[in-house]
């Protein structure tokens, strides 16, 4: 059965850019009759906060999204993470790394790519050629774990963004798999995750264009299968063009609904932003009916303070 999922990293509560990429991800899985399943992705950096798991997974609810089956909550999966690290090991993909965080950037400011997850690894520690390394070592707490990349463009078919090419070695170069303490990378973690929940379709926002090689990667060299089909979409942005945070002021759904704000207002406005025309208050349900994934715009949205005076009724 084709699955999708939702899943949410609980490093803040979720904003509307999130909401409006789970209010896709869950209109299109119910229109094509996907499974849904949550997952909280509670290893996804040092930024993880406490309760904001249960946060997200009200904010969700609130919002009148559902999904089927309990959450897999990562942090509870360490074991099946050690395991793909210890294949990975064996087949020689992976080496151990013992560089800080200070020396790869001492060494990165000469070379500077990176992207949002990791800084570019200039290969201090890469060995010549592959080899193949004794999974004891992953205990060692002194170790961190790369994937050997190599110096060519990676091509696949995004089903929304269309057809991409992105070279993984020049941006960020041989990345992280596992961290020191054997807790695994977002790109390790997130591959496992998705193979253990049977995921085949997976929606979220283009900021993760360029990490989709990677994992396509690691689900090669771990034997998982055909890989998911993807759909990236144009992220929510502020008036001055970031990304949606904390600058833009306090657009946390949670915020909205503590002022007394509507869920249908808030999915009203999503509506506009997902191609409906005029913005008017909407259930989930309805937005589900009469989503159109080709009318979502291919360019980012702006969420404006217009727009945050409209959700306030003011
Ligand atoms: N938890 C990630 C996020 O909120 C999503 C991971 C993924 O879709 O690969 O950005």
């Amino acid at each position: 059965m084709e699955t999708t999922r939702l899943a949410p990293s609980p490093t803040g509560a979720l904003h509307l850019g999130n909401a409006r990429t789970f209010l896709v991800t869950w209109a299109l899985a119910r229109q094509r009759g996907w499974r849904v399943a949550l997952r909280i992705d509670d290893l996804d950096g040092p930024r993880i906060k406490p309760h904001a798991a249960e946060q997200a997974i009200a904010d969700l609810k609130w919002l009148g999204l559902d999904w089927d089956g309990p959450p897999r909550i990562e942090s509870e999966h360490c074991p099946e993470f050690a395991a793909a690290l210890a294949t990975l090991a064996r087949t020689g993909a992976i080496y151990p790394c013992r560089c800080t965080r200070s020396e790869i950037l001492a060494a990165s400011l000469s070379a500077p790519h990176s992207d949002e997850h990791e800084l570019r690894y200039p290969g201090t520690c890469r060995p010549a050629e592959p080899t193949c390394v004794d999974p004891v070592l992953l205990d060692d707490p002194q170790l961190s774990w790369r994937f050997r990349t190599h110096d060519v463009a990676e091509a696949f078919n995004d089903h929304f963004a269309g057809p991409q090419s992105f070279n993984t070695q020049r941006i960020v170069g041989d990345f992280l798999v596992g961290t020191k303490g054997c807790l695994p990378s977002y790109q390790l973690a997130v591959v496992v995750d998705d193979a253990a929940q049977g995921v085949t379709q997976i929606i979220r926002g283009d900021d993760l264009l360029s990490s989709t090689p990677r994992q396509l990667r690691l689900q090669h060299e771990l034997g998982l299968g055909p890989p998911p089909a993807y759909r990236h979409l144009p992220l929510v942005i502020g008036e001055d063009g970031r990304r949606l945070a904390k600058r833009h002021g306090d657009t946390r759904v949670a915020h909205y609904r503590e002022l007394g704000v509507r869920p249908d207002r808030v999915i009203g406005l999503m509506a506009e932003w997902c191609g409906f025309g005029d913005r008017t208050e909407l259930s989930a349900g309805k937005f589900r009916e009469r989503f159109d994934i080709e009318r979502l715009p291919r360019k980012a949205i702006s969420f404006t303070v217009e727009d945050d005076r409209w959700l306030r009724a003011e």
